[in-house]
C-alpha cells in the first residue's frame, strides 16, 4: 500500500509467492514469484516502477489463453483497468472505448444492450478486452480487426502511452504485432471499437443459421445472434469452471490448394475453406479427431471428448503434461497428414 499524489492505493503492492491456479482457466497450480493488480493507470505505472528488470513483467487478463508449464519466476501483473465510454459518433457509427480490464463478454453485452452491431458473433469469448488484440480474437466469421479503430498501450520501458491504429497492429489470423515483434514491450490499456448503429447480421458461419431456426427467430436482432452463438458455444465447448482448458489449443492450419486436393482424394470428408491465393484452411479439430485423439485421457490431462481442438485439465494436471501432449499430437498430425500444427495458446 502506498500513497501517490495524495491518493491512497489499496492492494496495489506486489505480493510474493502467490498461487496462479485461479488466474488461469486451465487451472494449473503454479506460483508467481510476484503478483500485482492495477485498477488504474497510476497504479499500473507505480507497480511497474518497482520492477527491477522490466523484461520480467508478465501481464495477465483472464488467463484464458495461457498454459503455465512451471512456477512463474516473474512479476505477474493483473490488468484490471476499467471503464466503457462512447467517445464519438456519426450518423451510422459509434466509437466505444473500453479499459483493458473489462471482461470481453461484458463489452459485448453493453454493445447489444445499446443496439450497436459488430461484436455479437464474438459473444462469450472468455478473457478481457486488453487481450483481444493480442491474437485478434475471432469466432463465427468475425474478427476483432473488423471493428477495430485503435488501442492505447503503455510502453513498459519508456513508461509512455502510445496509440496504435489497425495497420500498426498487423492483425492476422489469431495474430498481431504484440505476439511477434512487440512481444513483452507493451501493456494494452484500452481499445476503441467502431460499431454500427444499423447492424448487418453475419449468420452464414457455422451453425448460427440453424440455431436461429431452432429458436424460431423470424426477424433477427442482435440479441438473437448473441443468444444463438452462446447456445452453440455452450453445447460444444467445455466450461473452464468445470474442466480446465484454454479453448482451441492449436490454430487452424492453412495449406496450399494442391496439397488439400491430394489429401481430399484420400479423406473425402475432410473439410476445407478456400482462402485467397490458392490457400485452403483446414479444421485442426478434424485432423486431431481423425488421428484418434478425441477423448484421449492420461491421468488428469487429455483431449476434450466433444471438441478435439481443446486440450483439458481434469483436475491435477501439470502444464508440462499438457505441453508434452500437444507435442505428441503435433508430431502425429505431421506424420499422418504432412501438416504442421501451430499452438495458439501462449506457453510460459
Ligand atoms: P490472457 O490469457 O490473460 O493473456 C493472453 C496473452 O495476452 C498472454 O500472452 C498475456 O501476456 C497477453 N496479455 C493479456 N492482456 C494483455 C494486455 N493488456 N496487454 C498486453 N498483453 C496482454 N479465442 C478466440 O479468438 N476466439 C474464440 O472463440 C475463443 N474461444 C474460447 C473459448 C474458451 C472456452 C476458452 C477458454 C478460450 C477461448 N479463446 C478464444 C481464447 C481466449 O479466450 C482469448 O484469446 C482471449 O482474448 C484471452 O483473453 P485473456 O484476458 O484471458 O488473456
Ligand atoms: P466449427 O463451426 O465446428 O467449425 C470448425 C472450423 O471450421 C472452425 O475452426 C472454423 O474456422 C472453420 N469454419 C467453419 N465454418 C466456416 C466457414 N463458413 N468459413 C470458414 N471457416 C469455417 O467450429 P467451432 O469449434 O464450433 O468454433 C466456432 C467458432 O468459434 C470458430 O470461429 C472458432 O474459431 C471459434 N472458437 C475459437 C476458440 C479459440 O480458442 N480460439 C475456441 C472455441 C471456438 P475458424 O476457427 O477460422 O473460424
Amino acid at each position: 500500500m502506498r500513497i501517490q499524489s495524495g491518493r491512497l492505493h489499496l492492494g496495489m503492492a506486489w505480493k510474493e509467492s502467490i498461487s496462479l491456479k485461479s488466474y488461469n482457466t486451465f487451472g494449473i497450480d503454479v506460483s508467481a514469484a510476484h503478483l500485482g493488480e492495477a485498477q488504474d493507470m497510476d497504479q499500473l505505472a507505480a507497480l511497474i516502477a518497482e520492477v527491477p528488470d522490466r523484461k520480467q513483467l508478465l501481464v495477465l487478463g483472464g488467463g484464458s489463453n495461457v498454459l503455465l508449464t512451471q512456477d512463474v519466476d516473474r512479476w505477474v501483473l493483473l490488468n484490471r483497468l476499467g471503464g466503457i465510454e462512447q467517445v464519438r459518433e456519426d450518423k451510422e457509427h459509434v466509437w466505444i472505448k473500453a479499459g483493458a480490464g473489462i471482461v470481453w463478454h461484458d463489452l459485448v453485452l453493453y454493445a447489444i444492450e445499446k443496439g450497436y452491431g459488430g461484436i455479437e458473433n464474438l459473444s462469450l469469448i472468455p478473457g478481457n478486452v486488453g487481450a483481444a488484440p493480442m491474437q485478434n480474437i475471432g469466432a463465427y466469421g468475425v474478427e476483432l480487426k473488423d471493428v477495430f479503430e485503435e488501442l492505447e498501450a503503455w510502453h513498459i520501458f519508456d513508461q509512455e502511452l502510445h496509440t496504435f491504429g489497425g495497420a500498426d497492429c498487423k492483425f492476422g489470423y489469431r495474430e498481431s504485432v504484440f505476439k511477434r515483434n512487440l512481444k513483452n514491450q507493451y501493456i494494452i490499456t484500452s481499445i476503441t471499437l467502431k460499431l454500427t448503429k444499423k447492424p448487418v447480421f453475419n449468420v452464414s458461419y457455422g451453425a448460427i443459421e440453424s440455431e436461429l431456426k431452432a429458436q424460431k427467430v423470424t426477424e433477427t436482432t442482435l440479441q438473437d445472434v448473441s443468444k444463438a452463438v452462446i447456445a452453440i458455444r455452450q453445447s460444444k465447448l467445455p466450461d473452464p469452471a468445470q474442466i480446465g482448458n484454454s479453448g482451441s489449443f492449436f490454430k487452424n492450419p492453412v495449406i496450399p490448394q494442391k496439397q488439400f486436393n491430394r489429401l481430399k482424394e484420400q479423406y473425402s470428408s475432410m473439410p476445407g475453406y478456400v482462402l485467397s491465393e490458392g490457400l485452403v484452411k483446414i479444421a485442426a479439430g478434424w485432423l486431431i479427431e481423425q488421428a484418434g485423439w478425441k477423448g484421449y485421457r492420461s491421468g488428469d490431462f487429455g483431449v476434450h471428448d466433444r471438441q478435439a481442438l481443446v486440450l483439458v485439465n481434469h483436475g491435477g494436471a501439470k502444464g508440462s503434461d499438457i505441453l508434452d501432449l500437444s507435442t505428441k499430437i503435433m508430431i502425429d498430425i505431421l506424420e499422418k497428414f504432412d501438416i504442421q500444427l501451430e499452438r495458439e495458446v501462449n506457453i510460459y
